[in-house]
């Protein structure tokens, strides 16, 4: 055999997977088969294996598809390269990590921001589409302001909670409640043998105790302490509750009253707390004794530097408290010492000695206003016993009637203290 051969190519799928500059352009190409100068001749050409060749930005490796029968690369052995291979060019990285990123923070996307996060570094909320960057995550809504990140949206108030108020349905565990939804829902009454739900909760709460009592009551067994006015409901209690509240102690009962939800009068109004006169009516209910306006003045202003710890509501309510309360109280005392020196004057005269000797003390429980007049009063009148009740009464009520006509006050007649 005679004459020149024709040189064969060697077809190969050059592999770029394993190198690190992005090829795009047949110069890029050309650079890096530079860089390989001398260390393709000599190798074999075995099918199925590649050469690799190393170089500075990492591996190059070569797959022979066709050898056109040469079984080693010779220093003129002409290459031609039918392929490539190539990593998929990450357009959407994470932002934290750097992977693969095809998740947007949804509201870094409304600020007019792109923030790429694969799915291990973005969070997302249970049955929910968006995504949210660390800076993003939504929080929990609950009451106690946990600040813990939001993992889920409940069914029924559709607020996002954290983990801690997580409750599932009874019979369907991909739908999901928050705690009290749940409560509200679900619980039933705690009533012995009561099968209701018990969609009340007692909210009897003392400043130390972290939540209310909470025992589920239906409306039968459930009980309103009326704070707002007998036509208003009230706060709910449990019977226990109920029954303690004549001994808690009177700063407690103010709590409640200062943290409850009020009803509301009428649209976007909601109803105030009770007066003076009635709110120390309220506390001394069934009291073995009673609270005087100074012990109940004295129990609203030690509250005072603990009222910002109990939410906005309790501290509105404060404020309106303290300053009817400081408003009312302010000189009573002088008033009912003045009364009882004038209703005493008036028995003395019409009545005689002994009668106004069987007084021994005023007390205001009550105030009216009628609009141009002065205040009328409503007074418990204090006797020494019942023996000599009639000498103040009067024939036919006749003493007792001139005394309230004629100092315009509403008299009870009380046994002394
Ligand atoms: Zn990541
Ligand atoms: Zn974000
Ligand atoms: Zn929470
Ligand atoms: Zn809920
Ligand atoms: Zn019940
Ligand atoms: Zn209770």
């Amino acid at each position: 055999m005679s004459g020149e051969q024709p040189i064969s190519t060697v077809d190969i799928i050059c592999d770029l997977r394993q190198f690190q500059t992005d090829v795009d352009n047949i110069g890029t190409m050309q650079e890096i088969w530079q860089q390989l100068g001398d260390q393709i001749p000599g190798h074999q050409l075995l099918p199925g294996q590649p050469l690799t060749m190393h170089l500075q930005k990492g591996n190059l490796l070569l797959w022979v598809v066709d050898a056109h029968g040469l079984k080693q690369v010779e220093p003129d052995t002409p290459f031609r390269i039918i392929d490539l291979l190539r990593s998929p060019k990450l357009l959407y990285r994470c932002r934290v990590c750097d992977e693969y990123g095809p998740l947007r923070c949804t509201e870094c996307e409304k600020a007019g921001r792109e923030t790429r996060l694969c799915s291990a570094h973005a969070h997302t909320i249970k049955n929910e589409l968006k995504a949210y960057c660390v800076e993003h995550i939504p929080r929990c809504e609950c009451r106690s302001s946990c600040n813990e990140k939001a993992t889920f949206r409940c069914r029924r108030c559709h607020k996002l909670y954290g983990d801690h108020v997580h409750r599932y349905h009874p019979h369907d565990n991909n739908v999901d409640y928050c705690q009290l939804c749940y409560r509200i829902l679900f619980e039933r009454c705690s009533h012995p043998d009561c099968r209701n739900l018990g969609r009340s909760k007692c909210a009897f709460q003392t400043r130390e105790m972290k939540d209310p009592c909470g025992k589920p009551l239906c409306a039968e067994h459930s009980y309103q302490w009326k704070i707002w006015g007998a036509h208003n409901r009230g706060v709910t209690l449990c019977e226990h509750h109920k029954n303690s509240l004549r001994c808690t102690d009177p700063a407690d009962l103010l709590f409640m009253m200062l943290i409850a939800k009020a009803p509301f009068v009428h649209r976007g109004k909601l109803h105030s707390l009770p007066n003076p006169f009635r709110l120390r009516r309220i506390i001394n209910r069934n009291r073995m004794s009673g609270l005087s306006f100074d012990q109940i003045s004295y129990a609203i202003n030690s509250m005072g530097n603990q009222v910002s710890n109990w939410g906005r509501r309790a501290e509105g309510n404060y404020r309106f408290l303290s300053k009817t309360f400081n408003e009312t109280t302010r000189g009573l005392s002088n008033t009912e010492e003045t009364l009882l020196a004038q209703v005493k004057a008036i028995y003395q005269n019409a009545s005689g000695w002994d009668a106004a000797q069987q007084i021994t003390g005023l007390e205001i429980t009550d105030r009216f206003f009628k609009p141009g007049q002065q205040p009328r009063y409503r007074v418990n009148l204090y006797l020494v016993s019942n023996a000599n009740k009639g000498l103040l009464i009067g024939r036919g009520g006749s003493a007792i009637k001139q005394v309230s006509q004629s100092l315009n006050i509403e008299i009870d007649l009380r046994i002394n203290p």
